[in-house]
Parts: C-alpha cells; structure tokens; sequence
C-alpha cells in the first residue's frame, strides 16, 4: 500500500512554526491545560497541571519537536508526528475537535494540537526543569558544527535515505526533505556516506544546509499556527514520481524502501539506472 499521509513537518516547518508561538504566546502565564488524547501523553510525572501557573519562558524547536519551557517549573515536548497541527487560538476555545492531543491556556489565547485523520502519531511530554527526555537521544541539527564533522569524516555505511531520516544521527530531516537533499547534491538514495570522495560529503552537506534553509525561508512567510491538513507541495521532487527532474526534465522515479516511497532521478541521482523495487519483486517472484 502506498503511504497516503501527508509528509510530516519536518525542520522548516518546526521551527519556523516554534518562532511564531514564541512570538504569540511567550512570557505568559500558562492558565489551564487539558488532554483529552491522553493516549498522545508520553510521561506518568509530572502531570501537565503541574505547569499550570507557570509562565512560559519560550517555545524553539528541537529537530521535530516543539520545546515550550516554563521556568523552573518544567517542559513540554510536542511532536506533531505525520498528521499533527497546531492551532492559534484567541481566545482559547473549548470545544474538543476529533484528533485533539492537547490544548494550552494562556493568559491571552490558546494553542490546541490536533491530529488530522485516524493516525494517532503525535506526542507530548512533560518534564521536570532541564530534563531533555527524548531530546536527550537525537543527534545534531544540519546547521551544527557536529553534523559537518558527521558528514565530512564520517564511516556511516547505511543507505543515506536511511541515515538522513535517523533522527539520532541527524534531527529534523525526514522522507520528504531526503529526497530533495539526495536530489540537491545528485547521490543515489541507496548510497552510503562510507563511499563517497570529499567531493561528494561536501556536495551533501551544502545541500541538506541549502534545502532546509531555503524551505525555511518559506516557512517563514506562514501566518497564525500549521493548520492545514495539507501543508501544500513544498517539496521539489518528493511525492513528485512521474514528473519531470527539475534539473534535466526526466521522469522521476519511485523505489520503495523501509516502508518509505523514495523519490529519485536516475539522470541525476543513479548514473541512469532504475532501482529495484524489493517489495515490488518480492510480489512478482
Ligand atoms: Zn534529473
């Protein structure tokens, strides 16, 4: 079955989306919180009402995590996974739209994040002061100094569709933004970091900073919170099989992979050669 969920936010989405709840909502205090998915609730203690009067120091993001820090009082993580939204509201409503995780009462509005669909993805934790939690297991973001040392020196010999998407090897990237780095830098998706000439490293790290970059500066043209079930076609060529290559005008190709659907130009990105589909030959043998 071909995934039919739209592509998770991913690091221009995040963070971009963390600068305006900064912007919105920081400096409040935090007036009520309820969790009606309290299945989206990933930590037993400290309750989420342990919070409550507490003003929220800041929100940034943290790969594909929202951070809201609330003093000496704690934090909370949200993960929107594939289908998650975040709503603005002013004033804070209190009607439970299907798919609501959970929604923050400030003193002048709301935040509500909600899950679009059936798909029960997204997260929230709360934590004591200065516990990272989850944050404390991904790896760097593509701007940080580490994920250059990853890629210029590094021995990883997985696929880099896989490499880039583990969020403890590099955070923020998923399958949407690895097609287009893949893309960008014009290395096959089944490639592994282990192979590639500096020439190579350096073409991939310049393209994971330039994607996500200028996907960043598009983000940061969106208004109010990330609402929409579809976050539109932000993508170059993912999600885009069968249209042309941006770059040489041939059709696009799809391989799928770890329950992923790859996106690649074979003129560009695999010295002409079509990769096999394993799940696809699987079926036919
Ligand atoms: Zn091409």
């Amino acid at each position: 079955m071909l995934p039919t969920s739209e592509p998770m936010p991913e690091l221009p989405e995040v963070r971009a989306l963390a600068e305006r709840l900064d912007v919105a909502v920081a400096g409040q205090l935090l007036v009520d919180v309820t969790v009606p998915g309290f299945s989206g609730l990933k930590t037993v203690a400290p309750s989420p009402s342990a919070l409550i009067g507490s003003a929220l120091t800041s929100v940034r993001s943290c790969g594909k995590y929202l951070v809201f820090d609330f003093d000496e009082h704690g934090r909370a993580l949200v993960h929107l996974g594939n289908s998650g939204r975040l709503d603005i509201e002013r004033p804070a409503k209190s009607t439970r739209p299907r798919g609501s995780l959970v929604r923050f009462q400030f003193e002048d509005g709301g935040l509500l994040v909600r899950e679009h669909g059936t798909e029960r993805r997204a997260g929230l934790w709360v934590l004591e002061h200065l516990d990272d939690g989850p944050l404390a297991a991904i790896g760097p973001e593509p701007f940080d100094e580490d994920f250059q040392q990853l890629v210029l020196h590094g021995g990883d010999e997985r696929r880099l569709h896989t490499m880039l998407r583990d969020q403890r090897t590099v955070a923020g990237i998923g399958r949407g933004y690895a097609d287009d780095v893949l893309h960008r830098a014009r290395l096959s998706p089944f490639g592994a970091l282990s192979r590639l000439d500096d020439e190579a490293r350096q073409r991939l790290l310049d393209a994971s900073r330039d994607v996500l970059d200028e996907a960043l500066g598009r983000e940061r043209r969106r208004t109010g919170g990330l609402s929409d079930a579809s976050l539109g076609d932000r993508f170059s060529i993912h999600r885009r099989a069968g249209a042309s290559c941006p770059r040489c005008s041939r059709r696009l190709e799809r391989v799928s992979y770890e329950s992923n659907d790859i996106v690649y130009c074979p003129d560009c990105q695999t010295k002409g050669k079509v990769l096999a589909d394993r799940r696809l030959s699987r079926l036919l043998r």
